[in-house]
Protein backbone atom coordinates (compact mmCIF):
# COMPACT_ATOMS: atom_id res chain seq x y z
CA UNK A 1 0.00 0.00 0.00
CA UNK A 2 0.97 3.84 -0.52
CA UNK A 3 1.94 5.85 2.87
CA UNK A 4 2.91 9.10 3.39
CA UNK A 5 6.20 8.97 5.67
CA UNK A 6 8.20 10.90 7.86
CA UNK A 7 11.93 9.66 6.50
CA UNK A 8 14.24 12.26 8.44
CA UNK A 9 14.31 16.12 9.35
CA UNK A 10 12.17 17.53 6.63
CA UNK A 11 11.56 14.76 4.46
CA UNK A 12 8.32 13.17 3.88
CA UNK A 13 7.24 11.29 0.94
CA UNK A 14 5.28 8.52 -0.43
CA UNK A 15 6.38 5.31 -0.28
CA UNK A 16 5.06 1.71 -0.96
CA UNK A 17 5.07 -0.42 2.39
CA UNK A 18 3.59 -3.97 3.54
CA UNK A 19 -0.29 -3.60 4.46
CA UNK A 20 -0.27 -3.78 7.94
CA UNK A 21 -1.12 -6.92 10.10
CA UNK A 22 -3.39 -6.36 13.24
CA UNK A 23 -1.54 -7.21 15.99
CA UNK A 24 -3.26 -8.90 19.17
CA UNK A 25 -5.61 -6.47 20.54
CA UNK A 26 -5.48 -3.94 17.43
CA UNK A 27 -8.11 -3.66 14.56
CA UNK A 28 -6.60 -2.72 10.57
CA UNK A 29 -8.74 0.57 9.60
CA UNK A 30 -9.69 1.65 5.78
CA UNK A 31 -8.65 4.95 5.81
CA UNK A 32 -11.40 7.13 4.42
CA UNK A 33 -9.66 10.42 5.98
CA UNK A 34 -7.02 11.67 7.82
CA UNK A 35 -6.01 15.39 8.41
CA UNK A 36 -3.16 17.38 8.08
CA UNK A 37 -2.23 19.04 11.54
CA UNK A 38 0.21 21.98 12.22
CA UNK A 39 1.85 20.34 14.60
CA UNK A 40 2.87 17.57 12.04
CA UNK A 41 4.94 20.70 10.63
CA UNK A 42 6.75 20.49 13.84
CA UNK A 43 7.24 17.01 13.76
CA UNK A 44 8.83 17.35 10.01
CA UNK A 45 10.84 20.22 10.83
CA UNK A 46 12.64 17.99 13.88
CA UNK A 47 11.67 14.74 14.77
CA UNK A 48 14.24 14.10 16.77
CA UNK A 49 13.71 16.83 19.21
CA UNK A 50 10.34 14.94 20.36
CA UNK A 51 11.99 11.72 20.46
CA UNK A 52 10.04 9.97 17.43
CA UNK A 53 11.87 6.87 15.68
CA UNK A 54 11.44 6.48 11.93
CA UNK A 55 10.67 6.55 9.45
CA UNK A 56 6.53 6.58 10.29
CA UNK A 57 3.95 7.21 8.59
CA UNK A 58 2.07 11.10 9.26
CA UNK A 59 -1.52 11.57 10.45
CA UNK A 60 -3.12 11.90 13.70
CA UNK A 61 -6.90 12.76 12.86
CA UNK A 62 -8.01 9.35 11.52
CA UNK A 63 -11.62 7.81 10.36
CA UNK A 64 -12.21 4.90 8.70
CA UNK A 65 -13.81 1.86 8.70
CA UNK A 66 -12.77 -1.73 10.38
CA UNK A 67 -11.32 -3.77 7.88
CA UNK A 68 -9.62 -6.87 9.99
CA UNK A 69 -9.20 -7.57 13.56
CA UNK A 70 -6.10 -9.27 15.33
CA UNK A 71 -7.19 -11.89 17.96
CA UNK A 72 -8.80 -11.20 20.65
CA UNK A 73 -10.62 -8.29 19.65
CA UNK A 74 -14.36 -8.10 20.45
CA UNK A 75 -17.06 -5.79 19.78
CA UNK A 76 -15.85 -4.76 16.64
CA UNK A 77 -17.23 -6.16 12.93
CA UNK A 78 -15.91 -5.59 9.04
CA UNK A 79 -17.05 -1.91 7.49
CA UNK A 80 -17.93 -0.13 10.83
CA UNK A 81 -17.75 3.27 11.03
CA UNK A 82 -15.15 4.80 13.28
CA UNK A 83 -12.75 7.59 14.21
CA UNK A 84 -9.15 7.04 15.85
CA UNK A 85 -8.38 8.53 19.67
CA UNK A 86 -5.32 9.93 18.76
CA UNK A 87 -3.24 9.27 21.62
CA UNK A 88 -1.72 6.24 23.40
CA UNK A 89 -1.37 6.35 26.97
CA UNK A 90 0.53 4.03 29.05
CA UNK A 91 -2.89 2.68 30.09
CA UNK A 92 -1.91 1.92 33.78
CA UNK A 93 -0.95 5.31 35.42
CA UNK A 94 -3.96 6.83 37.61
CA UNK A 95 -4.73 9.67 34.48
CA UNK A 96 -4.92 6.87 32.22
CA UNK A 97 -6.81 4.48 34.69
CA UNK A 98 -9.26 7.98 34.68
CA UNK A 99 -9.43 8.27 30.98
CA UNK A 100 -6.87 10.91 30.49
CA UNK A 101 -4.45 9.64 28.14
CA UNK A 102 -3.28 13.05 27.33
CA UNK A 103 -1.87 13.99 30.71
CA UNK A 104 -0.42 10.25 31.32
CA UNK A 105 2.20 10.51 33.27
CA UNK A 106 4.43 8.11 32.19
CA UNK A 107 5.32 8.45 28.58
CA UNK A 108 5.55 11.56 26.59
CA UNK A 109 2.87 12.49 24.16
CA UNK A 110 2.88 10.00 21.41
CA UNK A 111 0.09 8.42 19.41
CA UNK A 112 -1.05 7.27 16.19
CA UNK A 113 1.08 9.08 13.25
CA UNK A 114 3.10 10.69 16.24
CA UNK A 115 6.03 7.87 16.45
CA UNK A 116 3.86 5.20 15.19
CA UNK A 117 2.37 4.71 11.82
CA UNK A 118 -0.55 6.89 11.50
CA UNK A 119 -3.64 7.63 8.98
CA UNK A 120 -1.82 9.27 5.47
CA UNK A 121 -2.14 5.40 4.17
CA UNK A 122 -4.49 3.39 2.69
CA UNK A 123 -5.07 1.08 5.94
CA UNK A 124 -3.52 1.27 9.54
CA UNK A 125 -3.73 -0.51 12.26
CA UNK A 126 -4.45 0.67 15.93
CA UNK A 127 -5.57 -0.92 19.14
CA UNK A 128 -9.11 -1.73 19.55
CA UNK A 129 -8.95 0.72 22.21
CA UNK A 130 -8.65 3.84 20.61
CA UNK A 131 -11.35 3.67 18.68
CA UNK A 132 -15.12 5.37 18.72
CA UNK A 133 -17.76 4.73 16.64
CA UNK A 134 -19.15 7.68 13.78
CA UNK A 135 -22.48 6.38 13.04
CA UNK A 136 -23.73 8.05 9.85
CA UNK A 137 -21.14 11.16 10.56
CA UNK A 138 -18.97 11.56 7.48
CA UNK A 139 -15.41 10.33 7.50
CA UNK A 140 -14.50 13.24 5.90
CA UNK A 141 -15.75 15.58 8.94
CA UNK A 142 -15.04 12.92 11.66
CA UNK A 143 -11.12 12.83 11.23
CA UNK A 144 -10.79 16.54 11.71
CA UNK A 145 -13.16 16.80 14.57
CA UNK A 146 -10.73 13.86 16.47
CA UNK A 147 -8.04 16.20 16.90
CA UNK A 148 -9.17 20.08 14.95
CA UNK A 149 -12.53 19.35 17.46
CA UNK A 150 -11.54 17.92 20.38
CA UNK A 151 -8.34 20.06 21.25
CA UNK A 152 -10.82 23.05 21.49
CA UNK A 153 -13.39 21.59 23.08
CA UNK A 154 -10.86 19.69 25.72
CA UNK A 155 -10.03 23.73 26.18
CA UNK A 156 -13.35 25.06 26.74
CA UNK A 157 -14.10 22.37 28.51
CA UNK A 158 -11.29 23.01 31.25
CA UNK A 159 -11.71 27.08 31.31
CA UNK A 160 -15.62 26.16 31.16
CA UNK A 161 -15.64 27.99 35.09
CA UNK A 162 -15.69 31.33 33.66
CA UNK A 163 -17.49 30.99 30.51
CA UNK A 164 -21.06 31.99 31.91
CA UNK A 165 -23.37 34.04 30.17
CA UNK A 166 -22.77 37.39 30.36
CA UNK A 167 -18.96 36.39 29.98
CA UNK A 168 -16.53 37.01 26.71
CA UNK A 169 -14.11 34.88 25.35
CA UNK A 170 -11.34 35.97 23.06
CA UNK A 171 -10.51 33.56 20.46
CA UNK A 172 -7.13 33.96 19.08
CA UNK A 173 -6.40 32.38 15.41
CA UNK A 174 -8.72 31.65 13.50
CA UNK A 175 -7.55 28.60 11.87
CA UNK A 176 -7.95 24.77 11.88
CA UNK A 177 -8.72 24.66 15.77
CA UNK A 178 -9.84 28.60 16.04
CA UNK A 179 -12.88 27.48 13.52
CA UNK A 180 -13.91 25.05 15.54
CA UNK A 181 -13.40 26.59 18.65
CA UNK A 182 -15.96 29.63 17.62
CA UNK A 183 -18.32 26.76 16.63
CA UNK A 184 -18.44 24.56 19.90
CA UNK A 185 -18.32 28.22 22.19
CA UNK A 186 -21.70 28.97 19.92
CA UNK A 187 -23.43 25.22 20.47
CA UNK A 188 -21.79 24.52 24.20
CA UNK A 189 -21.92 27.88 25.97
CA UNK A 190 -23.99 31.53 26.06
CA UNK A 191 -20.86 33.56 26.10
CA UNK A 192 -19.83 36.03 23.80
CA UNK A 193 -17.14 35.37 21.16
CA UNK A 194 -14.22 38.40 20.07
CA UNK A 195 -12.18 36.66 17.36
CA UNK A 196 -8.17 38.10 16.59
CA UNK A 197 -6.93 37.11 13.39
CA UNK A 198 -4.41 38.56 10.72
CA UNK A 199 -6.05 37.02 7.75
CA UNK A 200 -9.35 39.39 6.53
CA UNK A 201 -10.83 36.13 5.47
CA UNK A 202 -10.41 34.44 8.71
CA UNK A 203 -12.18 37.50 10.67
CA UNK A 204 -15.04 37.24 8.03
CA UNK A 205 -14.77 33.61 8.44
CA UNK A 206 -15.32 34.25 12.56
CA UNK A 207 -17.66 36.18 11.58
CA UNK A 208 -19.79 34.00 10.20
CA UNK A 209 -19.83 31.01 12.91
CA UNK A 210 -20.71 33.55 15.81
CA UNK A 211 -18.33 35.90 16.68
CA UNK A 212 -19.74 38.65 17.84
CA UNK A 213 -16.55 41.14 17.24
CA UNK A 214 -13.49 39.97 14.84
CA UNK A 215 -10.66 42.24 14.78
CA UNK A 216 -7.33 41.91 13.88
CA UNK A 217 -4.65 41.07 15.66
CA UNK A 218 -2.21 43.84 15.29
CA UNK A 219 -0.50 46.61 17.72
CA UNK A 220 -4.25 47.57 18.59
CA UNK A 221 -5.80 44.80 19.10
CA UNK A 222 -5.73 44.53 23.15
CA UNK A 223 -6.67 48.17 22.94
CA UNK A 224 -10.12 47.23 21.30
CA UNK A 225 -10.39 44.10 23.39
CA UNK A 226 -10.52 46.59 26.47
CA UNK A 227 -13.26 48.82 24.89
CA UNK A 228 -15.50 45.89 24.94
CA UNK A 229 -14.77 44.68 28.29
CA UNK A 230 -13.49 47.62 30.31
CA UNK A 231 -10.67 48.15 32.70
CA UNK A 232 -8.51 46.06 34.29
CA UNK A 233 -8.88 44.25 36.29
CA UNK A 234 -11.83 43.16 34.83
CA UNK A 235 -11.44 42.06 31.36
CA UNK A 236 -11.98 38.78 29.58
CA UNK A 237 -13.29 35.85 31.33
CA UNK A 238 -11.51 33.62 29.06
CA UNK A 239 -8.71 33.49 26.30
CA UNK A 240 -7.68 30.76 24.09
CA UNK A 241 -4.78 31.42 22.24
CA UNK A 242 -4.74 29.02 19.00
CA UNK A 243 -1.12 30.93 18.03
CA UNK A 244 0.76 30.80 21.26
CA UNK A 245 3.60 33.68 19.79
CA UNK A 246 5.06 35.90 22.36
CA UNK A 247 2.78 38.75 20.55
CA UNK A 248 -0.93 36.84 21.07
CA UNK A 249 0.35 36.22 24.68
CA UNK A 250 0.66 39.36 25.09
CA UNK A 251 -2.30 40.11 24.17
CA UNK A 252 -3.99 37.14 26.20
CA UNK A 253 -1.62 38.52 29.30
CA UNK A 254 -3.08 42.15 28.80
CA UNK A 255 -7.10 41.64 28.32
CA UNK A 256 -7.89 38.59 31.03
CA UNK A 257 -10.11 39.56 34.32
CA UNK A 258 -8.59 38.84 37.78
CA UNK A 259 -9.56 34.98 38.29
CA UNK A 260 -9.95 34.53 34.68
CA UNK A 261 -8.33 31.81 32.53
CA UNK A 262 -5.54 31.90 29.75
CA UNK A 263 -5.30 28.51 27.51
CA UNK A 264 -2.01 28.24 25.60
CA UNK A 265 -3.00 25.91 22.62
CA UNK A 266 -0.83 27.17 19.97
CA UNK A 267 2.85 25.93 19.41
CA UNK A 268 4.41 28.85 18.00
CA UNK A 269 6.73 28.71 20.88
CA UNK A 270 5.74 32.37 22.19
CA UNK A 271 6.43 33.22 25.96
CA UNK A 272 4.40 34.10 28.70
CA UNK A 273 6.08 35.14 31.91
CA UNK A 274 4.15 34.37 35.08
CA UNK A 275 4.38 36.23 38.08
CA UNK A 276 2.88 38.78 40.40
CA UNK A 277 1.95 41.72 38.47
CA UNK A 278 2.74 40.15 35.23
CA UNK A 279 -1.16 38.41 35.21
CA UNK A 280 -4.10 39.71 37.27
CA UNK A 281 -4.52 37.88 40.57
CA UNK A 282 -6.30 34.41 40.47
CA UNK A 283 -5.57 34.14 36.92
CA UNK A 284 -4.75 30.62 35.78
CA UNK A 285 -2.82 29.69 32.68
CA UNK A 286 -3.29 25.89 31.10
CA UNK A 287 -1.74 24.32 28.47
CA UNK A 288 -4.39 22.06 27.75
CA UNK A 289 -3.35 19.19 25.55
CA UNK A 290 -5.78 17.08 22.80
CA UNK A 291 -8.41 15.83 24.52
CA UNK A 292 -9.81 12.86 26.62
CA UNK A 293 -11.55 9.62 24.91
CA UNK A 294 -15.04 10.39 26.76
CA UNK A 295 -15.04 14.30 25.34
CA UNK A 296 -13.98 13.14 21.36
CA UNK A 297 -17.02 10.62 21.92
CA UNK A 298 -18.82 14.21 22.54
CA UNK A 299 -17.52 16.47 19.99
CA UNK A 300 -18.78 13.33 17.46
CA UNK A 301 -22.31 13.72 18.81
CA UNK A 302 -22.20 17.81 18.06
CA UNK A 303 -20.80 17.13 14.71
CA UNK A 304 -23.60 14.25 14.12
CA UNK A 305 -26.02 17.25 15.39
CA UNK A 306 -24.95 19.55 12.61
CA UNK A 307 -24.25 21.88 15.58
CA UNK A 308 -20.63 22.28 14.56
CA UNK A 309 -19.06 21.36 10.72
CA UNK A 310 -15.46 21.29 10.27
CA UNK A 311 -14.47 23.15 7.07
CA UNK A 312 -12.01 20.89 5.04
CA UNK A 313 -10.27 21.26 1.78
CA UNK A 314 -9.87 17.64 0.59
CA UNK A 315 -6.45 16.34 -1.17
CA UNK A 316 -5.37 12.76 -2.84
CA UNK A 317 -2.74 10.92 -0.78
CA UNK A 318 -0.44 11.49 -3.44
CA UNK A 319 -1.12 15.66 -3.10
CA UNK A 320 -0.06 14.83 0.83
CA UNK A 321 2.98 17.14 0.21
CA UNK A 322 1.18 19.57 -1.44
CA UNK A 323 -0.94 20.15 1.52
CA UNK A 324 1.51 20.21 4.13
CA UNK A 325 2.67 23.13 1.65
CA UNK A 326 -0.01 25.21 1.73
CA UNK A 327 -0.51 24.53 5.45
CA UNK A 328 2.86 25.96 6.01
CA UNK A 329 1.90 29.35 3.87
CA UNK A 330 -1.43 29.31 5.38
CA UNK A 331 -3.24 29.31 2.40
CA UNK A 332 -5.70 26.53 3.57
CA UNK A 333 -9.33 27.31 3.12
CA UNK A 334 -10.41 24.98 6.23
CA UNK A 335 -8.58 21.85 7.29
CA UNK A 336 -6.57 19.64 4.84
CA UNK A 337 -8.12 16.33 4.76
CA UNK A 338 -6.15 13.63 2.72
CA UNK A 339 -8.40 10.93 1.23
CA UNK A 340 -6.16 7.84 0.62
ZN1 LIG B 1 -2.70 17.66 15.79
ZN1 LIG C 1 -0.56 6.75 31.63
Amino acid sequence: MRAFRVTGPHTATLEDVPTPEPLAGEVRLRVGAAGACHSDLHILDDPNALGMPMPFTLGHEIAGWVDATGPGVTGFSVGDAVAVYGIIGCGTCASCLAGRDNECRRVPPSGVGLGRDGGMAEFVSVPARQLVPIGSLDVTQAAPLTDAGLTPYHAITITSRNLVPGSTCVVIGVGGLGHMAIQILRATTATRIVALDTRHEALALARDLGAEHAFLSDADAAGRIRDLVGPAPGGAEVVLDFVGSTPTLEIARSVVMAGGDVGIVGLAGGTLPVSFGMLPMEARVSIPFWGTKAELAEVLALGQSGRITAHVETFRLADAAGAYDRLRRGDLRGRAVIIP
